[in-house]
């Protein structure tokens, strides 16, 4: 393993068990030797958490709901207390009404589009704002999207909608925060079966089109998350700003059905 993480502290929010693509970066951070903290949404999670977290070194696990200001501004002022400064920060973070993620995209309900945007996009720039304020020297913060948000994928829906304006708040963010040496990235993951993935409609055959249809034949891996997720927040992606990385064996350059995938 590298060293490339020695000395940097950093938080994971969005870890909710050792299916979370939060755990697959987690633990290429930790092997690369970064210090972590990590918030977790409700007591219902804290019990798994708490172990996953201490396998990695970790002993600052703190709860955050996102939704909520307080809840977040309690989160920033305990690391605060504990480590005065931060170098990153990972946003693993997404939620909708998953009965609103089958169906059509236009019957999407009010209420579910504000919280889905609220919870999916608002939660990244509030999170982001309170760890450049302890960015001293420099930082960098990552989030994760989804193709949903360039092309209209199944099921999908006001998901993509809300992935294509985290997408933007990166790139909003890379300048804002660009000149006090702050990077702002995401990465577009191919599908892995996580919680949240199973509660997207059709989500099995969503996974095999891919697998049958990418150009490396295959999904991807919450440890290759991770992989990319490093380079994007240590020194190797030190001029990489405002960008949404691709780690989906390719998927995303895809135009035509491959000839040689099964009829599912
Ligand atoms: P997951 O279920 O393991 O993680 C989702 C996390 O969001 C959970 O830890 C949950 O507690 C947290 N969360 C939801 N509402 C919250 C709130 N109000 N406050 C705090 N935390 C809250 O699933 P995952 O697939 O690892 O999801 C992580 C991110 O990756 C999401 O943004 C998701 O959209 C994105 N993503 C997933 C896939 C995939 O195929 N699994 C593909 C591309 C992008």
């Amino acid at each position: 393993t590298s060293q490339l993480m020695v000395g940097k502290r950093g938080l994971i929010m969005g870890l909710a068990n050792d299916k979370s693509i939060a755990w697959g970066i987690a633990r290429s951070l930790a092997d690369a030797g970064a210090e972590l903290a990590f918030s977790y949404q409700g007591d219902a999670l804290k019990k798994r958490v708490n172990p996953l977290a201490a396998s990695v070194g970790s002993t600052l696990v703190l709860p955050c709901d996102v939704g909520d200001e307080a809840s977040i501004d309690a989160l920033f002022a305990s690391l605060k207390d504990a480590w005065g400064s931060l170098d990153f920060i990972v946003h693993a973070i997404g939620f909708s009404d998953k009965n609103e993620l089958r169906g059509r995209y236009v019957d999407t309900s009010r209420q579910n589009f504000l919280t889905t945007m609220d919870i999916s996009v608002y939660s990244f720039t509030a999170v982001v704002k309170r760890a450049a304020a302890m960015m001293n020297h420099g930082g960098s913060a990552l989030t994760l999207t989804y193709y949903g948000a360039e092309k209209v994928m199944p099921h999908y829906n006001v998901m993509g909608v809300a992935k294509a304006a985290l997408e933007a708040s990166v790139r909003y963010m890379a300048e804002d925060l660009g000149k006090d040496g702050i990077r702002v990235n995401a990465i577009s993951a191919g599908t892995i079966k996580t919680l949240a993935a199973s509660g997207i409609g059709d989500f099995r055959l969503i996974m095999k089109w891919n697998e049958y249809n990418s150009p490396l034949r295959r999904t991807v891996t919450q440890e290759e998350v991770g992989k990319s997720a490093l380079y994007l927040l240590s020194d190797l992606g030190s001029a990489v700003t405002g960008e949404v990385l691709h780690v989906d064996a390719g998927y995303h350059v895809v135009g035509m059905k491959a000839v040689d995938a099964p009829d599912i």
